[in-house]
């Protein structure tokens, strides 16, 4: 059943018009995510507006075609076959209003985009967040954060899709994780004025050590897991000797072990067989169960 509504969808003919424009067919999810691994995406839908994002969630639900959010793609594991279904990739709802130290950001836009608008304005409380290539509701969906920075210390209120409803919220959170129920729209962050240069200086040392501790210039996903209360992953990973683990072309980063790197070719299988062995020989040695921070999509 869900083939012959793939077949129509594909024909367009379940679609309105003003929807076409906005949906690709077999895309690679190699193209859409930082580790660069995955298979085709059926569909790949990219909403420019919260009317387009109800109207193709409405459509899938009544069709029974199933789809998932994507926003830049770099804390998402595809799996190698197909996705049958539609990618709703929100690159395009992507809109700024800044009114003093308010700003209001939909989840499509860039999170190193909005770092730069606000150091240019002289706005601080997110210098450390520098280098993080998240959009706005990936970063909410996982409140990213990093050097004592974090999504949940700046957001005020958030804009969520839920049920079809569209609430405003605060935003709920807890360690890497955003907690509201339902799709981000939006957010509305508080900054605080500073110094403009003081700002860059912060970025820049931020982004210093990043570059020196973190395969930033790899295909990765950032942080495989989260580090459990009282340790650090990565040391649990070097100690129980799983720093040098290579299966096909991906392997634990020799810059940092909570990193699994794609050197070519990988394929999510790999990395899957990697976090398996890594998590076995962990829970072995120090009895800790270690906790996938990645998202990884079946
Ligand atoms: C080189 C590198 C460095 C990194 N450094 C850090 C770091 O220092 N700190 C840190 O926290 N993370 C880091 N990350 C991880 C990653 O960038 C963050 O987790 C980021 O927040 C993910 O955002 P995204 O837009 O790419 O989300 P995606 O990977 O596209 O999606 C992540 C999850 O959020 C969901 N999602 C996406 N958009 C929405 C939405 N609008 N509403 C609801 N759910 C949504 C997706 O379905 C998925 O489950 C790093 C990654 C890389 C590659």
């Amino acid at each position: 059943m869900v083939q012959g509504i793939l077949i129509r969808l594909r024909r367009r003919s379940v679609l309105p018009y003003k929807l076409k424009r906005n949906l690709k067919e077999n895309e690679s999810l190699k193209n859409w995510t930082t580790i660069r691994t995955g298979g085709i995406a059926k569909f790949m839908f990219f909403p420019e507006d919260i009317e387009e994002i109800l109207d193709i969630i409405h459509i899938a639900k009544r069709d029974g075609i199933k789809f998932y959010f994507l926003g830049n793609g770099s804390k998402v594991l595809f799996p190698d076959n197909n996705f049958d279904g539609i990618i709703i990739n929100m690159r395009n709802f992507a809109n700024l209003k800044m009114d003093g130290e308010m700003i209001e950001v939909s989840s499509g836009y860039s999170l190193q985009k909005l770092l730069k608008i606000a150091q240019d304005n002289g706005l601080t409380g997110m210098e450390g967040l520098i280098g993080i290539p998240a959009t706005i509701g990936g970063a909410l969906k996982m409140n990213a954060g990093s050097y004592g920075y974090e999504m949940g210390k700046v957001v005020e209120e958030v804009t969520i899709l839920r049920n079809e409803n569209v609430l405003n919220e605060k935003y709920k959170f807890i360690y890497r994780r955003g907690l509201n129920e339902g799709i981000y729209l939006k957010a509305k962050i508080k900054l605080e004025k500073s110094e403009k240069l003081e700002i860059e200086k912060r970025m820049n040392e931020f982004f210093s050590i990043k570059t020196k501790t973190q395969p930033i210039n790899m295909p990765t996903f950032g942080s495989v897991f989260k580090n459990p209360e009282g340790f650090k992953a990565w040391e649990l990973i070097k100690g129980a000797n799983c720093d040098k683990i290579r299966i096909g072309d991906a392997a634990v980063s020799e810059i940092h072990s909570n990193f699994i790197v794609n050197l070519g070719n990988a394929r999510t299988e790999e990395i899957l067989e990697i976090i398996k062995i890594i998590k076995d020989k962990v829970y072995e040695k120090y009895n800790v169960m270690l906790e996938e921070e990645v998202n990884i999509v079946s």
